[in-house]
């Protein structure tokens, strides 16, 4: 694997890939790095029903195909590994990987977020032993079981919703009396009756014995705890950028977003910021295609001078 390139993407979800597709038809060398599965947090969508062109939806893992195909037509290479630093050497932007070292002349960064975690008693522990943070993953895991979904966003509601057809009954616990979720999904989900929901409600821990068994509940109207048995939960509570390696190179917002401008330039020259990392974005494929448009052209812009 070559080292050197003109530009390394760093993550390849919709705007990595996006912004590869562009850098790659501009005959850029191009590398993506990513420390998962090429596409990102799609690979958790069973079906993308609002990117235009798929009036029936687009399964996420081959919407992400798809567009690495397209790049990888036009010479896009790919690696995986984590990224742990990036400095400036000379005319170099360093990428610091655990697969090695790689130079380019210019950065995109577009790591996107990962699942947070709820942080309470036995979240760790049965991580992979009934508690999940991804149905598309680990949906078929459950088939004929008792479920849990936590959160109340456009995410909790599309895992509900996936899961039904493994799941005997998914209960969706959310902290509020109302979804934070769009309309749209809010009405398809209230229409299913297999999920029920449980509003102003927390986990407080998660117990069993090999496996899940059951979770402690608390009304946060009242302050009356409960008990819930299930076989699975599955936490889905928003997003965090993935950007502790970047806190000492980069500004970052309060929640960790890159700030950008309106090019997705960040203050270090040749260095960019694009899709659901970047301060201010509203986390949808459409946005971060379009960022990672952006990104690219701004990119090539700056190799050339
Ligand atoms: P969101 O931040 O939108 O929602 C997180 C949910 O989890 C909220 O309901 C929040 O409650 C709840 N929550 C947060 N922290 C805790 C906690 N500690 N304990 C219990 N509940 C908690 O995150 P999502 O992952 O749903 O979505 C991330 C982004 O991706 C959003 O911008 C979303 O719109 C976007 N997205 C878009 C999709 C689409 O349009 N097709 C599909 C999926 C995601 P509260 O409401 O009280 O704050």
């Amino acid at each position: 694997m070559d080292n050197k390139y003109d530009v390394v993407i760093i993550g390849g979800g919709p705007a990595g890939l996006t912004a590869s597709i562009y850098t790659s038809r501009d005959k850029l060398y191009t590398l993506i790095i990513d420390k998962g599965i090429i596409g990102g947090n799609i690979n958790n969508a069973d079906s993308i029903d609002n990117y235009p062109g798929f009036p029936e939806g687009i399964n996420g893992p081959e919407l992400a195909e798809l567009m690495h195909r397209q790049a990888e037509k036009y010479g896009l290479k790919s690696i995986t590994a984590e990224v742990t630093a990036i400095y400036i050497e000379g005319e170099n932007r360093v990428i610091k990987t655990t697969g090695g070292d790689f130079m380019a002349k210019a950065v995109i960064i577009a790591g996107g977020s990962d699942k947070v975690k709820m942080g309470i008693p036995g979240e760790k522990e049965f991580t992979g032993r009934g508690v999940s943070y991804c149905t598309t993953c680990d949906g078929p895991f459950f088939r004929n079981k008792k479920v849990v979904v936590i959160g109340g966003g456009n995410s909790a509601i599309y895992e509900a919703i996936h899961l039904i057809k493994f799941a005997s009954s998914i209960s969706l616990i959310h902290r509020r009396d109302k979804l934070r979720a769009t309309a749209i999904l809010q009405d398809k989900a209230l229409a299913e009756t297999k999920i029920e929901f449980i509003l102003n409600t927390i986990v407080k821990s998660i117990e069993g014995k090999d496996f899940v068994q059951k979770l402690l509940l608390e009304n946060v109207k009242t302050g009356k705890q409960s008990i819930l048995e299930t076989d699975g939960v599955f936490v889905s509570i928003g997003l965090k950028p993935n950007t502790d390696y970047l806190k000492d190179l980069l500004p970052l917002d309060k929640q960790g977003h890159i700030i950008t401008d309106e090019h997705m330039s960040t203050n270090i020259a040749g260095i960019f910021a694009t899709g659901d990392i970047r301060s201010g974005s509203i986390r949808q494929v459409t946005t971060a295609v379009g960022d990672g448009t952006v990104a690219a052209l701004s990119a090539k812009k700056f190799i050339d001078g």
